[in-house]
């Protein structure tokens, strides 16, 4: 699975590319990541990518030109094209599964006050990451090669991301480790019993729990099973 972020900013992407998990599965080229700065496609004589907005206004707007042209210089029959914008769909795990599956993802940077409207027709999805507005769309980028590269096999033993929060529409049960004790804070004994059923239970029953405190619209539409009706209950 390949990602190719379009950037003014290659060099946001350093510390992403080298740093721990992502840096290894690089290595193993489990997978593969590429920025493509599209200044370096302007046609302006100044290497100018943005202009004064038509109808005058504060800020600079991204022109279409470099960024088409970037786009035409990867794009292949087989990519995923995705602007970034806060005015686009907000990004979900099950966007990330979706994204893990495509052989080559597209990721467009926007940055200063905006892009020219024209932009949008040359995408397949524009892309939110939360009902904010950052500088620039890098570290959404950032966000979403992240996202979806540790759903890529080879990345990370899968066993590490299916009880993940969002997998199976609840947040993940409360996770505990060495000391036993902390100040007085005991881990839940029935973590220490070796007893796997109990545990199942337990952490199904948390994870309902914190889900309905926490994010209980995440509940609403979700279709219980007999199990999870009764520890609901409970
Ligand atoms: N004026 C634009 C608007 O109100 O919709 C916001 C422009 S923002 C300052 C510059 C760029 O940052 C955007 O074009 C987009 O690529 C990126 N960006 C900002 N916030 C974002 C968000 N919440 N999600 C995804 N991209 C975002």
């Amino acid at each position: 699975m390949k990602i190719t972020v379009l950037t003014l900013f290659p060099e946001f992407f350093d510390s992403f590319r080298s740093t721990s998990i992502i840096a290894r599965a690089l290595a193993k080229q489990e997978i593969e990541f590429e920025t493509v700065d599209y200044r370096l496609f302007t046609k302006d004589k100044h290497n100018h990518v943005d202009d004064t907005p038509c109808g005058g206004g504060a800020g600079m707007v991204l022109m279409v030109q470099p960024i088409a042209d970037a786009l035409k210089s990867v794009r292949t029959e087989n990519s995923y094209v995705v602007l970034l914008t806060p005015q686009g769909t907000p990004f979900k795990q099950q966007m990330a599964h979706t994204y893990a599956g495509y052989d080559h993802l597209i990721l467009i940077c926007g940055h200063y006050e905006g892009f020219d409207e024209r932009i949008r027709s040359l995408v397949d999805a524009e892309v939110s990451i939360g009902d904010y507005v950052l500088t620039g769309g890098e570290i959404g980028a950032m966000a979403i090669s992240d996202a979806v590269f540790r759903l890529c096999t080879g990345v990370i033993r899968e066993a590490s991301h299916e009880d993940d929060s969002f997998e199976n529409g609840l947040l993940e049960y409360p996770q505990y480790t060495r000391p036993i004790d902390y100040e007085g804070q005991q881990v839940p004994e029935v973590l220490l019993s070796g007893h796997h059923a109990n545990i199942r239970k337990w952490r199904l029953k948390e994870s309902l729990r914190k889900t309905y405190l926490r994010r209980p619209e995440l509940l609403k539409d979700r279709v219980f099973t007999k199990e999870e009706k009764v520890l609901f209950d409970e």
